[in-house]
């Protein structure tokens, strides 16, 4: 079984305004919209389009927890959330204009799960996973989550033999390295702060993602939006360029570039083939306007595009790939 794991789940509230924001103005709402918010929830989405057997799980207020619900099942997710009652599932707005310049987004900071909440979910990951499962932790837990609550959940995962991924940010991305997973996937600002320096060749950045294979993570994969990915496994770094296209809306592609793998890896592709797959799949993502959306007919064209080189053929900075 594969589990997704989003501890600040949210819906978005997408409001369409006719022309462009402005300040001082009246900005008329011609179109509302609503979406389940990422993150972890996101890779559920894309297992479920192609298929894959899941679960999402993680935390819902009681309040507005049978919309949120409902959004997922619609599109054949499969959901065991913990209940928290009081609580609400926050909301975050989009605002998206016409002059295709990109949303604007307004969220909220999501409730504060109870010690009762958090011993719940944990004794739900620890009486359901076996070993060989997927558990992906994906997005920042709420305010107050403290990094040894985090730290908890992961660690009880690695104890059922379970394959941990990955996607988080800051203190809880430290926490998460201690533990080994199975994947990470930070983009280049999230790895930058983690590794605590700058960097900007694709020699610094395959010493740092050698160091942690050498450490026993599986998979290293650092996303570098448009410019594709940096991948270690198995002792080797691959540099995955990412197919030109259109981008509408980037937000969203880490999510499905994580689905897309996972997808892929559970199935036994091999690496080459999860990579081409993963990132054909979040190009296409991009050229869609809302956060979770992509084209499978799309992706098959796409991968065509996708380039993987070992990195021993690499001697550029990334600043001269595109
Ligand atoms: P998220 O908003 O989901 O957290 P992220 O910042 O974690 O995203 P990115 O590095 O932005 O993740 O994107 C993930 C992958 O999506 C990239 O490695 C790349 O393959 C693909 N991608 C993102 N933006 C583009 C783009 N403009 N063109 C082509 N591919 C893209
Ligand atoms: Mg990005
Ligand atoms: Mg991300």
């Amino acid at each position: 079984m594969i589990y997704t794991v989003t501890l600040n789940t949210a819906l978005d509230r997408i409001l369409h305004i006719k022309g462009k924001i402005e300040r001082k103005k009246n900005n008329r709402v011609c179109g509302i919209q609503y979406d389940i918010g990422g993150k972890g929830t996101h890779v559920s989405l894309v297992l479920s389009a192609l298929k894959i057997p899941n679960i999402a799980t993680g935390f819902v207020g009681k309040n507005k927890k049978d919309q949120f619900i409902q959004l997922l099942e619609r599109k054949g997710v499969n959901c065991d959330f913990v209940v928290q009652n009081n609580a609400t599932v926050r909301e975050t707005l989009v605002l998206l204009d016409s002059t295709g310049e990109g949303s604007l987004m307004i969220t909220e900071p999501g409730f504060q799960p109870t010690i009762e909440s958090i011993q719940r979910l944990h004794q739900k990951l620890s009486q359901q996973v076996q070993p060989g499962d997927w558990v992906v932790f994906a997005g920042s837990p709420p305010e107050g989550f403290s990094p040894d609550d985090y730290r908890e959940l992961l660690q009880c995962v690695k104890e059922n033999g379970g394959r941990l991924v990955v996607d988080t940010s800051g203190p809880y991305l430290e926490t998460a390295i201690q533990l080994r997973p199975y994947l990470i996937k930070p983009n280049e600002y999230e790895f930058q702060q983690m590794v605590g320096r700058t960097l900007s060749t694709v020699e610094e950045y395959t010493g740092e993602i050698e160091q942690l294979m050498a450490e026993g993570i599986k998979y290293v994969i650092v996303s570098l939006g448009e410019r594709g990915s940096l991948v270690g496994h198995n002792g080797e770094v691959f540099q995955v360029i990412a197919p030109s296209i259109e981008a509408r809306n980037d937000t969203g592609c880490g999510d499905v570039f994580v689905g897309g793998i996972v997808a892929m890896l559970s199935r036994k592709a091999d690496l080459e083939e999860a990579l081409c797959f993963a990132t054909a799949l979040s190009a296409s993502k991009a050229t869609h306007t809302s956060s979770s959306s992509f084209s499978l007919e799309q992706t098959r064209q796409l991968e065509k595009q996708v380039r993987i080189m070992r990195r021993e053929s690499v001697c550029c900075t990334l600043k001269s790939v595109k």
